[in-house]
């Protein structure tokens, strides 16, 4: 018999043999190899709230940069309770229901690993947002694809029904979602109550672009549906409303039990978020309703310029209902899978998207290229000035 050679201690661990680089990121490199404008990755830099930049310095200034309490400081936890009650109809308590975190993504990875065991199934419906699928992955869980399709992407109770055993312990949503721009219904989040009720599953819910939503619709909390209640782990961040993608700061609002665990794993991986920073993003909830309704109004502007421009060239859009994301059609540019669409397009227009592969697991992804419009006005209009030029 052959002897079993000892794999080498110098390599990576078996449990990131599955990943690898996204197509996002290698699409945001070929953009600059190129000087193309990047509407690609999710990047949203558009200039931050004074009252937020202000309320950071003051921290810093004010000498509070040591480690807060692992669960966030008190000032940023009260702020968001009262924005909860405020804006999303879920009463939580500061003390014992809210987890500051490391952005959103450092919430889901608490959520994954202190909520769930190795081979967990866990249902993620797609077109998903890899960071989901990639720290479900990382944490042992096996994935269960809800399958959405274009362009309603309408979640229904038997399909649900039809990805979830019995090995499933949870389900996440994301709404207003990335990549798709859909926001879930109050039928469709009750159609997740029931299975979640009937098979006692976690719902983990990613909420990030809750402000960012289009034609007067109203987004609708997960957690504050009846059918839902004491089975949600809502995550929420503060990269997108308040544009600080680069402070990290988010959280999670969970029952004690859950958010006391979810603080446990968090702490061992990042202490706590940066604590002036989370000082001065409290102060952005005092910003008044209009802030808020200017960011969503400003969007959806830039949603129209660039449905237009891709209408233009042929790309039909899939014009969204929240975040900042348009899916579009690239099938008219015969070419044989979305990474080589997104290429010419980049090549032939200077526009960076990123491949529809990257949200879907199977062939479904290969028609669709995604393009992001958290960018300032000039740059955008550039962008599509260049789209509405092509002429495939
Ligand atoms: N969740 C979704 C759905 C996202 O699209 C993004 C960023 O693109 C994040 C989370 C990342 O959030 P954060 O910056 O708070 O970690």
């Amino acid at each position: 018999m052959e002897p079993v050679l000892p794999k080498s201690a110098v390599a990576p661990a078996g449990r990131v043999s599955h990943m690898v680089q996204s197509d996002i990121r290698a699409m945001t490199r070929q953009c600059d190899a190129v000087g193309g404008i990047n509407l690609g990755q999710g990047i949203c830099d558009l200039p931050l709230p004074q009252l937020v930049r202000d309320g950071a310095v003051a921290a810093i200034d004010g000498g509070h940069n040591i480690y807060s309490y692992p669960e966030g400081a008190r000032e940023l936890r009260q702020a968001i309770a009262a924005k909860l009650a405020r804006d999303n109809g879920i009463n939580a308590d500061p003390d014992t229901e809210i987890v500051v975190t490391v952005g959103a993504t450092g919430a889901f990875t608490a959520a994954v690993l202190a909520l769930l065991d190795a081979g967990d199934g866990i249902v993620i419906p797609e077109p998903y947002y890899g960071y989901h699928l990639n720290s479900a992955l990382l944490a042992g869980l096996v994935p269960q694809y809800l399958t959405l399709a274009a362009p309603e992407f309408t979640l229904t109770q038997a399909a649900l029904e039809a990805v979830v055993d019995d090995t499933t312990r949870a389900i996440v949503l994301c709404t207003p979602s990335n990549p798709s721009g859909k926001m879930l219904s109050a039928e469709e989040l009750d159609a997740v109550g029931r299975v979640a009720a009937a098979r006692d599953l976690l719902v983990i819910t990613d909420e990030i672009y809750e402000y960012i939503r289009y034609d007067g619709r109203e987004h609708i909390s997960p957690a504050t549906r009846p059918a839902l209640a004491g089975r949600v782990v809502t995550i929420m961040g503060l990269s997108k409303t308040f544009s600080i993608t680069g402070w990290r700061l988010g959280y999670a609002v969970a029952p004690p039990e859950l958010a006391r665990a979810m603080t446990l794993v968090h702490d061992l991986y990042y202490v706590c978020a940066p604590t002036p920073l989370q000082i001065g993003a409290a102060a952005g909830f005092a910003a008044p309703a209009s802030f808020f309704e200017d960011l969503a109004r400003d969007y959806e502007e830039k949603r129209g310029v660039l449905a237009t421009a891709l209408g233009a060239a042929g790309l039909t859009p899939i014009v969204p209902e929240g975040a900042y994301y348009m899916l579009a059609d690239v099938s008219s540019l015969d070419c044989s899978s979305s990474k080589e669409a997104a290429l010419r397009i980049l090549r032939e227009c200077g526009v960076a998207s990123v491949p529809g592969s990257s949200f879907y697991r199977g062939r479904a992804g290969e028609s669709l290229v995604r393009f992001c419009y958290a960018k300032e006005m000039d740059v955008l209009a550039e962008a599509c000035r260049r789209l509405a030029a092509f002429k495939p």
